[in-house]
């Protein structure tokens, strides 16, 4: 669209302008002019081609000098050596290459799932798309929480407050409307009518005509582009990278010690050069920072398919260190679905029967009558009934579909909802009753409404009444909406709520809430203006509805309970709710039940000090999670805390790991958080923890895998050199035993299958970083102990009088064998390599490919060549087989004394320890 003063335009020009109506467009106008305008999207963020991807590979220094030693080499008439050691650099070089592919794709992937929804109006119909779908003219909805899809003139405005902090620096919420201004330039800020894509709605709702989409917004037109996930590097990759540069330099310095003491001692110069550099290439572990990105990315893949859609890399480490998981109670633990069992009515309670959303279900009173208009000795409870489900219906936004009539090709599944399931429930057993929402809304016109905060915890609406005047209803908590209320409905008519009434009110709450129902009660003002209407209300009854728990949440809070990891419940429903629905999940287990009014209380020292024995939190609000998010980070945890709404940002943001909803959460809520749960359940929570312990394992065992085989190779090369033998190695040999192992088989152990206690040890601390003690143990032992057999085979074999090429043959084998059998033992660092040892099955194949091209390379005339081999016989075969297995029981009986070592350390093993 060309630009127009969009402000300056009523709704309704504005719409005809853009070609379209209060109903939206209908789907094939979009469609052309998707194909007009092109996406919503900024511009996507430059993509690395996989061209550029090799060609960083070739950067590698180490790399580029041995290409340029190798053809040098190749002129002083090496010739077959060269090109040999041309196609095991190449080998490498496409391995980097294809590692480093694959971790780049697995997050360009990530990127398009994390993208953006829209609601909009396509052919009078709500629906969810994808931001990027969005075309000028489609009617977009907004919500609080919502980020704006695209630029907009507002048709309707209700409450509507925006943030536009990205495009102004004013970070006070923009009160909106959806009036015309006047038609001459004005600052954004004041462009009142106006929303610009990039900002967040705040409170409120509204709706508004796309006037501008993707490169053509505001936001457009002065941000560049925007990443939907950070990639920030994680302090695996930089711990790697650390120990990636102190590796290379002590590498380096031991290489130049061999390369002189050959030198020195009359070995050809070039030569000796030339095998240096080799040496380099195979010890220095260039791969590292490589595959820890491969691993997480194989990680977050992983989390996907489990329901956890992780935004930064770091989280997916970060996961396996959570000690302390707050979660939200209602959509999280339970399943948001809501259905009204229980209903207080001038002093009455009404039993409701009926399932999920249909609206079919009778009511009957405690002596099991069945509840009829005028009904004999029930005196007018029926009225009453409906005057308070008729005010619980005109106070909800949700909407209730019935099934689509067959043969439409839609939804048959039955009757659906649209908006909150709390209010969903409140629509449907009015609906029980007949009441017809249609009708009624028509009689009442809804004028105002002041919407429900988790703050507040009530909604008021404002009405026009049939006969003139003006009827206010609100909903809410009970005892917010008790403390707003002077009056109630009798079958007397209007009363005055005495104590002695209040306190039968608050009681039969209570008893409902220790049913595990969520409570809410109902009132209503006449005569009255929105401001008016906050107090001085009639109450007319209360609602009690039950939302079942998800059936996996309780085995997933035991798993927690195995894996040192606690659950904790935080929710703005009723203490006596909450406690109910955490005693049947096994979250209470002993602990208190602390309500916000008592928070309030407690000093951040007290909070801190008990917050240990807390398990369940009710009738917070958001503000407080930020409170018990940094108590227990004080107290050395990691703390995962989920949240949906716009102000749980903050907390989202604070605590380690913050985890949004995908189906109900905010689009303010999911960029504060580190990780969106795509299903709202708990139990996925507990499954990327999961990965995320799982990740960190193997990145540990593929660091102590290749760590210990380069102190192998190298100490060989260090012993041979100072004992004066020759070199145990030819320099093609040694670029081989690099490959062999440093490729495959430390690939398959990134994606090791997770260790069989995985979930049945503590997290680990919150400061525990890759080098633990098992870990360098193993290493230096796995690596040592290969440097001490593999040179006493040398030595050996050449003090038999073998020839130098039958002893390096033998080396060469029994070196490459040692670092396979190191990569079983190395697939736990605790447990014995006889658990499960062949669970990894690309381990397997790894191994079981590099086995046959040893066989080529010590047994096919051609390749022996090339590689200087000589063949062995049986018996040789057998000696170096030997010496190599040993490394199996030396390694086992180090871990052996590393268990006992930490039984000794840890003799209460389990309990949910920090750092
Ligand atoms: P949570 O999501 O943690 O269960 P909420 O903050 O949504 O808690 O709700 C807290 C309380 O506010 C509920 O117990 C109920 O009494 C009341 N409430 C919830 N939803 C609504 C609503 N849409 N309108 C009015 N009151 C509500
Ligand atoms: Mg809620």
């Amino acid at each position: 669209m060309e630009a127009q003063l969009w402000h300056g335009l009523s709704a309704e020009e504005a719409l005809d302008r853009l070609g379209s109506t209060k109903q939206g467009l209908s789907s094939d106008e979009a469609a052309r002019r998707l194909e007009r305008y092109g996406p919503n999207e900024l511009r996507a963020a430059d993509r690395v081609s996989a061209f550029q991807l090799l060609l960083a590979q070739l950067k590698n220094a180490l790399i580029l000098i041995l290409i340029a030693a190798t053809v040098l080499s190749a002129f002083l008439g090496h010739l077959v050596e060269a090109i040999t050691i041309l196609v095991i650099v190449l080998f490498a070089v496409v391995l980097g290459f294809i590692q480093e592919y694959r971790a780049e794709r697995a997050i360009e992937a990530l990127q398009r799932m994390a993208a953006p929804n829209a609601t909009v109006l396509r052919d009078g119909e709500e629906v969810k798309i994808p931001a990027r779908d969005l075309v000028p003219g489609d009617l977009v909805l907004i919500a609080a929480g919502d980020r704006c899809p695209a630029d907009a003139r507002l048709v309707t405005a209700v409450n509507l407050q925006i943030e536009e902090a990205v495009l102004t620096g004013e970070s006070m919420p923009v009160e909106k409307v959806s009036t015309t201004l006047a038609a001459t330039e004005l600052p954004l800020g004041d462009r009142k009518n106006l929303v610009f894509a990039g900002t967040a709605a705040t409170y409120g709702r509204g709706s508004g005509a796309v006037t501008a989409t993707g490169m053509s917004t505001e936001f457009g037109r002065i941000a560049g582009m925007l990443a939907t996930i950070e990639t920030g590097r994680t302090s695996l990759q930089d711990a790697l990278d650390r120990v990636g540069h102190v590796l290379a330099r002590a590498a380096i310095v031991l290489i130049l010690l061999i390369v002189g003491i050959g030198i020195f001692r009359g070995q050809p110069l070039l030569e000796m050069i030339l095998f240096g550099i080799a040496l380099a290439v195979a010890v220095v572990p260039e791969a590292l920072p490589a595959v820890v990105t491969i691993s997480l990315a194989l990680g977050v893949q992983r989390m996907v398919k489990r329901n956890a859609l992780v935004r930064r890399l770091p989280a997916v480490e970060g996961l396996g260190s959570v000690s302390v998981i707050c979660s939200d109670k209602t959509g999280t633990l339970t399943r948001d679905e809501m259905t009204v069992r229980s209903i207080f009515v001038a002093g009455k309670t009404i039993t409701v029967t009926g399932a999920g959303y249909e609206p079919t279900g009778t009511f009957s009173t405690e002596q099991g009558e069945p509840l009829a208009h005028g009904g004999e000795g029930q005196g007018g409870l029926a009225e009453m009934l409906e005057a308070l489900l008729e005010a619980a219906t005109l106070a909800s936004d949700a909407r209730l579909r019935p099934p689509a009539a067959e043969g439409d090709g839609k939804d048959l599944r039955g009757w659906r909802l649209h908006g909150d399931p709390t209010e969903g429930a409140l629509v449907v057993v009015a609906a029980k009753l007949g009441v017809d929402r249609a009708a009624l809304e028509a009689r009442y016109p809804r004028t105002a409404e002041t919407p429900f905060t988790a703050e507040s915890r009530r909604m008021t609406t404002l009405h026009d009444a049939p006969g003139g005047g003006s009827l206010a209803f609100a909903k809410g908590a009970p005892e917010v909406i008790l403390a707003a209320s002077s009056h109630q409905l009798t079958r007397d008519g209007e009363r005055p709520l005495e104590e002695a009434d209040r306190r039968a009110v608050l009681e039969s709450a209570l008893a409902m809430a220790r049913q595990a129902l969520r409570v809410l009660a109902v009132a209503r003002k006449s005569d009255t203006t929105l401001a008016a209407a906050e107090d001085g209300l009639t109450f007319l009854g209360l609602v009690g509805m039950f939302d079942p728990p998800r059936a996996e949440a309780a085995p997933a809070i035991r798993v927690c309970e195995r894996a040192g990891i606690l659950a904790l419940m935080i929710t703005g429903d009723h203490p006596a709710t909450a406690e109910a629905v955490a005693r049947e999940l096994g979250i209470l287990d002993g602990g208190r039940v602390v309500t916000g009014i008592e928070l309030d209380e407690m000093e951040d020292e007290a909070l801190e000090r008990q917050v240990g024995e807390i398990k369940v939190y009710a009738r917070v609000s958001p503000a407080h999670k930020l409170r018990v998010v940094s108590a227990w980070q004080r107290r050395g945890h990691y703390v995962a805390m989920t949240g949906d709404g716009v102000n749980d940002a903050p907390a989202l943001k604070k605590a380690d790991i913050g985890v949004a909803m995908g189906l109900t959460g905010t689009d303010v809520s999911r960029e504060a958080a580190a990780m969106t749960l795509t299903d709202d359940n708990f139990a996925s929570i507990v499954a990327a923890i999961e990965e995320g312990r799982r990740v960190f394992g193997n990145v540990k065992k593929y660091l102590m895998y290749l760590l210990s085989c380069n102190i192998g190779e190298i100490g060989l090369m260090v012993v041979a050199s100072f004992a004066g033998l020759p070199l145990p190695l030819t320099t093609v040999q040694i670029l081989y035993v690099n490959l062999a192992t440093d490729g495959l088989p430390a690939l398959a152990l990134a994606v090791d299958p997770p260790d069989a206690d995985l979930m049945s040890r503590p997290p680990r601390g919150r400061r525990s970083g890759l080098f633990s003690r098992p870990v360098v143990t193993l290493m230096l032992l796995g690596g040592v102990w290969a440097t001490v057999v593999n040179s006493g085979l040398f030595a050996w074999v050449l003090a038999a009088g073998a020839s130098e090429a039958k002893a390096r043959t033998m080396v060469f084998t029994s070196i490459v064998l040692t670092e396979f059998f190191k990569a079983y033992s190395f697939r736990s660092e605790r447990l014995s390599v006889a658990v499960r040892p062949f669970a990894n099955k690309w381990l397997n194949l790894a191994i079981g490919w590099e086995l046959v091209l040893l066989g080529f390379i010590l047994y096919f005339p051609p390749m022996e060549r090339v590689f200087g081999t000589l063949a062995m016989s049986q018996r040789e075969l057998a000696v170096v087989a030997g010496v190599a297995a040993t490394i199996v029981p030396v390694l086992e009986i180090g871990k052996w004394f590393l268990r006992r070592a930490e039984r000794r350390r840890e003799p209460a093993a389990g309990s949910a320890a920090p750092a």
